[in-house]
């Protein structure tokens, strides 16, 4: 399973598209670029832990000596790649930099900290720095039949957590304890971590990024629920559901279904050939003829993968193809206030459409009151 999730042969395509790209080697530090490649989820410390890419010879991991266990437990373990370990005492950009004489430039992970990014100048003067985006987003993008099973995992998983909102939704609680509830059954339902749990009711529903606060639910509250976590292979989920406490407030009905017919004809109009904004198109231009476009303050969607956001982006402006294995979310809300309403699921293209990766129902979902 590990192996048909971080195939090995990722290193030496990485390899070539660095090249295509006119570089002479990536340099990735802990982060979704290096999981990528290697399968190893190392952390961020202070202490370097890099994976030296080459556009041509060997690639090596260059880490912490009391690392090296845990990186050959990962996949990067049975990829035959070289382990360069360095002691308290060694300077280990000084060891990267030595394998890389000469380079003229080189790709950084993107989400590289300032301190490895400025030490790697020093240790390799002569070499421009450019983002290791330019050359594995091409790779990144579309998805194996490996990791969209991986996502279809996590979103089965969400799901089942959605589920049991309702039975944590009441009136009388704190969007701070429901999410609490919500947060544990993320990691109860097997997510390795859960990374966002937005409750959001009443006048907060209208804020598409609020977070959870000590506002009592009441009844008649609207509540958007969005949330997402990270799974044991690394890929992550993102799904959100709309919930009302009792009886919905006037015109709010009016207006989910607008959003749910929205959502709905952008996840139809996904295909290998169609542009992202056009997807984004699908589900604006029937909210903007409903009149509720200006309410509409967000793009249609994001990729996911390793990271919950990552390309394709689903905005206007983006006229990238969608191909076979591209993975994004499809989340049109509408927000008015004094509520608002958000309809998230993750979809993948396939050869000939799309596949829905949360399939818990859009129906607008009363809970007791
Ligand atoms: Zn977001
Ligand atoms: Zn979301
Ligand atoms: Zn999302």
């Amino acid at each position: 399973m590990a192996g048909d999730l971080y195939p090995p042969r990722r290193l030496a395509e990485a390899a070539g598209a660095t090249r295509r790209a006119g570089l002479d080697a990536l340099l990735l530090t802990p982060g979704p670029d290096l999981r990528y490649l290697t399968g190893y989820d190392a952390h961020p410390s202070e202490r370097l832990t890099c994976l030296v890419l080459p556009a041509d010879g060997p690639a090596c991991l260059v880490l912490p000596r009391f690392e090296v266990g845990s990186a050959q437990a990962s996949p990067a373990g049975s990829m035959g790649l070289e382990f360069v370990p360095w002691d308290e005492t060694d300077d280990p950009y000084e060891l990267a930099g030595r394998r890389l004489a000469g380079a003229g430039a080189v790709g950084l992970a993107d989400q590289m900290w300032a301190m490895n990014v400025l030490r790697l100048r020093e240790a390799l003067p002569a070499a421009r720095q450019a983002l290791a985006s330019t050359v594995l987003r091409g790779l990144r993008v579309r998805k194996s039949a490996a990791e969209v099973a991986a996502l279809r995992e996590a979103g089965e998983t969400i799901d089942r957590v959605h589920a049991c909102v309702p039975s944590w939704l009441r009136p009388g609680r704190t969007e701070r304890e429901v999410a609490a509830d919500i947060a544990a059954a993320i990691v109860a339902e097997g997510h390795a971590r859960a990374d966002f749990v937005i409750v959001g009711s009443g006048p907060n529903a209208a804020h598409p990024h609020h977070e959870a606060t000590g506002r009592v639910i009441g009844v008649g509250d609207v509540v958007v629920v969005d949330i997402g976590g990270t799974m044991p292979s690394g890929y992550c989920s993102d799904c959100t559901r709309t919930y009302v406490v009792g009886r919905p407030p006037a015109e709010f009905a009016g207006y989910y279904q607008v959003l749910q017919d929205a959502q709905e004809a952008a996840c139809q109009a996904v295909r290998p050939g169609v542009s992202a904004e056009q997807v984004d198109d699908a589900a604006r231009s029937p909210i903007t003829a409903a009149g509720y476009g200006e309410h509409f303050l967000h793009r249609t969607g994001h990729g996911i993968g390793l990271e919950t956001h990552e390309h394709p982006y689903i905005v206007s402006g983006n006229t990238e193809a969608l191909a076979p294995g591209m993975a994004f979310s499809v989340e049109p809300g509408i927000y008015p206030g004094p509520h608002g309403a958000r309809i998230e699921d993750i979809v993948v293209c396939t050869d000939n459409g799309f596949e829905r990766l949360n399939n818990a129902p859009h129906d607008l979902v009363r809970v007791g009151a």
